[in-house]
């Protein structure tokens, strides 16, 4: 039976374990420890639209009973622009468009680490004339600038496993999906072709590109060496496992991550977790050499991943440039 998900994640439970601290010539003894409390949040007046998301996979607004203004979310249970007449629910589309173009994290807070990179929408559905604040995805590949803007119409997709929340629901734009999709209410990620990314035309390499490949793979082989042999670098990727096959027109890899250790297998992997395709080798070099980070190169466009959640392993890659530049500057200064 799959685990239930818990509130605070297994990851962010430190182990028991203690350190020493000196300061001022002194050791002392530093504990982790653990302080925490749990409690139920009502949501109450609201209850309705949340409880319509996770059981019926509707959204609701609210309409006001003299004016006729209808809100999405249905946050306000009198119009305050009619002497505080009382609102009445009532469903509104799943297809709407965007008020504005969307801002995008890539960057995000520890509580959305795993949903980055996602746009933040303002998404005015069919039959509201207010905005309802979403996150926004795509299915082709890593979110960037230029996919989404002011206008774009965008479809709501409920996730599979609900729990009466707003991330509960998310938006792609409706060009990404089949006609059967875009009218469908209710649409699951599920449905979502997620692994029908289309990987961007990289163009033919001339002889003289794929022989100065060849030199560059031999660069990075010994780079991936050296942050395997790094205690320190390959923390970035303890307990991490993934297999990325790296397409660039010159030549093609398997990149292997497995629990701090990092190397390359040259060839088309036979499997992979995600694909990783590049005009230039180097970019990837270049990342993994602490010149420049890889998030960077994505988004600049100069570098592409299929599967925006694997934003997460590029985040690794780029600790690992990181710690292992830190590690060498150390070892220079001291040596
Ligand atoms: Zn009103």
């Amino acid at each position: 039976m799959e685990q239930r998900k818990k509130v605070i994640p297994e990851s962010y439970i430190p182990i028991e374990a203690s350190r020493t601290l000196r300061m001022e010539d002194k050791d002392y003894l530093l504990m982790n420890d653990a302080m925490y409390t749990f409690y139920e949040r009502s949501m109450g007046e609201f209850s309705q639209f949340f409880m319509a998301l996770r059981d019926e996979k509707k959204i609701l607004g609210c309409r006001c009973s003299a004016c006729g203004v209808v809100r999405c979310p249905p946050m306000l249970t009198h119009c305050p622009d009619c002497a505080f007449a009382p609102t009445e629910p009532v469903e509104v589309g799943q297809t709407g468009k965007l008020l504005s173009t969307p801002p995008i994290t890539y960057f995000a807070t520890s509580m959305f680490l795993d949903k980055a990179p996602f746009g933040r929408g303002r998404l005015v559905l069919e039959g509201a004339d207010t905005a309802l604040s979403i996150m926004l995805y795509t299915t082709t590949g890593i979110l960037t600038p230029g996919i989404m803007k002011k206008g774009t119409e965008i479809k709501i997709v409920f996730q599979d496993e609900r729990t009466g929340q707003i991330s509960d629901i998310f938006g792609v734009p409706t060009s990404e999906l089949t006609p059967e999709q875009a009218q469908k209410p209710g649409l699951l990620a599920s449905e979502l072709n997620w692994a029908a990314v289309k990987e961007p035309d990289l163009g033919q390499a001339t002889e003289e590109a794929k022989r100065a490949s060849q030199g560059t793979l031999v660069e990075l082989e010994a780079l991936l060496k050296e942050m395997s042999a790094s205690k320190r670098a390959s923390k970035a990727i303890e307990n991490w496992k993934r297999t990325i096959a790296v397409k660039t027109p010159a030549v093609e890899f398997g990149l292997i991550i497995d629990n701090g250790r990092i190397w390359l297998e040259r060839g088309r992997p036979q499997s992979s977790d995600f694909v990783m395709a590049t005009e230039d080798i180097r970019v990837l070099l270049d990342g993994l050499d602490y010149k420049g980070a890889i998030t960077d190169a994505i988004v600049k466009r100069k570098l592409w991943i299929s599967k925006n959640i694997e934003f997460v392993t590029i985040f690794k890659l780029d600790r690992l440039a990181r710690f292992l530049a830190r590690e060498k500057k150390e070892g220079a200064a001291k040596g």
